[in-house]
């Protein structure tokens, strides 16, 4: 009976850690050798890319047959540029970020990555080029060099430290006894949030994708810290494409163009000031952000 249990625990658990965010969900696939849903095509290609651009083309999604999520989504993300997604809650926010991992496949429409169809090449080379960085990190635990390293087989001390450097957590970790032998997890270390997401920024740059998901969850960092890890990830998104999920519009305020998502359709995009000019969804959803802070402070 244990023997019948433990794998049904196993997926509870990366179940309910994939539930929280986009947490490294490659990986933990990889990890317990579940079969994902998704195959490749025989003889399919690597996807190449040399302009990260990405295309939503009328794509119609659900997770289960009775109930569609995106209702014929369309948009383009730029070359280099920085696109947020907005919306209500279970707006399709985090389903448009699983559909570009390929973690499932739309009943209909394409999604092109610099022109190509992601559901043509393979997966290890689509997932290659995208890095995540979730605001509830997971870590090994294993030290803090190993989880740095993590981002990219093979990756020398050299880049572990620039990484590091670039993510701003490397004075942290060279006041560590053990540098970047320190145990971190329940084993060693506790880290905070905040140190907890800089690792995770330090191993997105050991891997150096040409897009960057920023999913922004609940976390509970507080506003100083969120705002130098922000000041973080605007200096490692620049010359990347990116594609910010976020609840809180205050952190998307100054990306290139926003889309604003209502039940699975594209209600209104633009900038910022366009979109409080226009005065319609995203304006009342700043002004209410707005007074909730207010009424926090
Ligand atoms: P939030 O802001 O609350 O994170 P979201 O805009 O990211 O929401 P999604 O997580 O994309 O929303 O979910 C969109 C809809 O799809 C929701 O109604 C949700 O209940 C449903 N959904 C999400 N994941 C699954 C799943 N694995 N199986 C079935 N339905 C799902």
């Amino acid at each position: 009976l244990m023997q019948l249990f433990r794998p049904l625990d196993m997926l509870g658990m990366v179940y309910r850690t994939v539930r929280q965010g986009l947490i490294d969900m490659a990986e933990m696939f990889r990890l317990i050798d579940t079969e994902a849903e998704v195959k490749d095509a025989p003889g399919a290609p690597a996807l190449v890319v040399s302009r990260p651009s990405i295309t939503f083309d009328n794509i119609v999604f659900g997770y289960e047959n009775e109930r569609t999520i995106l209702h014929g989504l369309s948009f383009e993300v730029e070359a280099g540029s920085s696109v947020a997604i907005v919306g209500p809650s279970g707006a399709g926010k985090s389903t448009i970020a699983r559909l570009l991992f390929r973690f499932y496949d739309p009943a209909s429409g394409r999604i092109l990555i610099d022109g190509q169809d992601i559901a043509r090449v393979t997966q290890e080379s689509l997932r290659a080029q995208i890095g995540i960085v979730p605001q509830d990190s997971v870590l090994f635990n294993d030290t803090i060099g190993y989880n740095i390293a993590y981002g990219r087989e093979g990756a020398d001390e050299e880049t572990m430290v620039a990484a590091a450097r670039a993510a701003a957590i490397l004075p942290f970790i060279e006041r560590l006894p053990d540098g970047f032998d320190t145990e971190v997890g329940e084993r060693g270390l506790k880290l905070s949030g905040g140190e907890k997401q800089r690792v995770a920024i330090a191993r997105t740059l050991v891997k150096d994708p040409p897009i960057l998901v920023l999913d922004e969850a609940t976390s509970a960092l507080d506003s100083r810290t969120e705002q130098d890890i922000l000041r973080t990830l605007k200096q490692v998104s620049e010359h990347r494409t990116t594609l910010a999920i976020a609840h809180r519009l205050s952190t998307i305020a100054d990306s290139d163009r926003i889309l604003v998502l209502d039940q699975g359709r594209l209600a209104e995009t633009g900038t910022h000031a366009e979109l409080l000019r226009k005065g319609e969804l995203y304006a009342e959803m700043w002004a209410r952000q707005q007074a909730e802070e207010a009424a926090v402070e």
